[in-house]
This record gives structure tokens, sequence and C-alpha cells, in this order.
């Protein structure tokens, strides 16, 4: 990773993000005002729904969760890969689905033994949360899935973990299609609040992209300078790039309760990188390969031309070579912003 590389393209972001983003952030605040009877100059980082304002609030008026009562997963999922001419039944079947006690609550895909042991881990319910996680996990188990299985054991991986995650992304995003929704739930009537749905998708997208950036500049500054006054750099980073109000004492440092800090240390930027890589992927399979996405040609445009060669190129040489270019945040840009 070249960290001159990736923080231009972190400032190109924020640049182009900011009039987006303070839009829907001002949205968000005055939701918030409202339902929590304070003024917005009032609002603290602990008023959003998680306290480093990662993720969007949903948009009033939509219940997406409403769709996954009494529904299938296991089938919609198998369904879904099953269109684009990827199998996963027999990953699915060795995979620990459900919820119990004392069972791990997260979601993870691991490749066991690259040999064709994948399986996953999730705990799923009927919400759209899960169903989300459900595919984002099978999206990174396919991917290990096609690796060809004639490359030495170092090479049946992913090359840069960014590329598992545009894949995992690029599937955990149908959550968000009108047209998987209404091909896969078999849900109706959801031309009037694809206008939300939509909104919703962007919210969720930009919070999420001000989160990270605001993450990673923190880390490159902590190592830069590891003896600075840590607290104080955090709260002005927040102020700057997620407009958020810093509580009246910031002489604790709260930066340090998100685990990934210590427990996976310079991996952030890589869910950054994973979802502008998933948007031009889509684009170009949009563009290129298939308007619909639900037929065999895309399933088949990704095992040649991402899964088969696991880790043999190099992160931006193997997008370079399904998408013509190397990463380019454009199409995430035009996406979403
Ligand atoms: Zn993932």
């Amino acid at each position: 990773m070249n960290i001159d590389e990736l923080f231009k393209i972190f400032n190109k972001l924020k640049v182009l993000s900011d009039e987006p983003f303070r839009r829907v952030k001002d949205e968000i605040d005055a939701e918030l005002s409202i339902k929590l009877g304070v003024t917005k100059e009032k609002i603290r980082p602990w008023h959003y729904v998680d306290p480093f304002f990662q993720e969007a609030p949903p948009v009033s008026g939509i219940d997406l969760d409403q769709n996954y009562k009494n529904k299938n997963l296991e089938q919609i999922v198998i369904s879904t890969f099953e269109s684009m001419g990827l199998d996963i039944k027999d990953i699915l079947q060795q995979s620990d689905l459900y919820p119990r006690d004392n069972k791990n609550p997260f979601g993870f895909c691991t490749n066991t033994d690259r040999r064709g042991d994948i399986r996953v881990l999730v705990n799923i319910d009927e919400s759209v949360f899960w169903a989300t996680a459900l595919l984002h996990e099978f999206g990174h188990a396919a991917y290990f899935k096609y690796i060809d299985e004639k490359l030495p054991f170092i090479l049946r991986f992913h090359s840069h973990s960014l590329t598992t995650e545009a894949i995992a992304m690029f599937f955990g995003r149908m959550t968000k299609r009108l047209d998987w929704q209404q091909r896969f739930l078999k849900v109706e009537q959801l031309e009037n609040l694809d206008p939300s749905i939509k909104k919703m998708m962007q919210r969720q997208m930009l919070v999420n992209a001000r989160w990270i950036i605001t993450f990673c500049y923190f880390e490159k500054e902590m190592y830069e300078n590891p003896d600075q006054d840590l607290n104080k750099l955090w709260w002005e980073l927040v102020q700057e790039i997620q407009f958020i109000s810093p509580p009246e004492d910031t002489s604790y440092p709260d930066w340090a309760s998100k685990m990934h800090f210590s427990l996976a240390p310079v991996t952030y930027q890589d869910y950054m990188l994973g979802e502008l890589t998933a948007s031009q992927l889509q684009i170009y399979i949009e563009n290129n390969i298939a308007n619909d996405l639900f037929v065999p040609e895309v399933g088949l445009y990704l095992k040649e031309n991402f899964f088969k060669d696991g880790a043999l190129l190099n992160w931006n040489e193997k997008i370079k070579r399904a998408t013509g270019e190397n990463l380019n945040p454009r199409y995430f840009i035009n996406q979403f912003l």
C-alpha cells in the first residue's frame, strides 16, 4: 500500500464529499434534535446511533426488516449466487449460521486449509442487517472457492484484503437494490420506496466514508508522532472531518475504545478502498458484461478476471486486469456523491 497514493484518494474524497456530507449530517441532526428533544448545538457524539458516528440512522418511513419476515435466507443467498453461476451450497452446508448461547456474535469467513474447506460464521435472523452480512460473508467465500487450485499454497488466497472486502461489499450491497429485492425477496410495490432506499444508501456511504477517513488520518498522525496530545488530535479530526462537536471534557483517550487501533492496526483503510473497488467493478460489469447482474456471465467474469488468480497479482494490477484501469475513486463518487 503506497501511503501517498492512499491519502491522495482520501483527500479527494474528503473535498468532494464535504458539501453532500454537510447536507446529510444536517438532516440527521435535525431528526435527532426532534427525537431527543435537544437543540442541534447540544448534540454530542453519544446522541448518534453509535458513539463514533460510523452508521447512518435509517431514513424515516422505511422498514426494510419487514421484507425478511418468514423468508428463507439460506435459499435466498443460494439463489442469488446461483443466478450468477456461482455455487456456494457446499460452503453453506458446513457453515455456522444461527445464534446460540456463548457463540461469537459477529460474522466472518475463513479459508481453513486453502483446499476447499471454507466456512462462514454468522448469526442470522429475519433482518436486513443479517441478510446483508450473510451476502457479504458469502462474497468472501465465493472468492476463496474459485481461486485456481493449481496455484501454490502461498498464492491460494486473496491478494490484498481490500480485494476480498470489495467482493464482499459488492454482494452486501444487494439488499439496497430494487431489482434484487424484487427478484429474490419477491416483494412488490417497492418502486415508491426506491428514492428512500437510495437515500439511505447514500447516507450510509457518506457517514461511513467520513468516519473511515477520520480513523485513518488519526492513525497516520499517531504513528508519525506518537508523543503528541493524541486525545486533542482525535477530537480535532472528528470535528474537522465528521463535523461533530466534541464533548466538554476531551481528556479521555476516547479513540482507544475502538478496538481496531490496537487489534487490527493499519487495516481500516481497506474498508474504504473496498467500497471504491466495489463501485468500479459494478459499473464495469453494468457497462461491459451485463446490465442485469443476475446472469451467469457476471459470475464467469468475476471467476476469470478477479477470483482465479488469487494472490498472484498485486491488488491494483488485479483491479486493472478486471476493469481496464487502476483503482479510481471516480466511480464511487459518481455513484454516491
Ligand atoms: Zn468482510
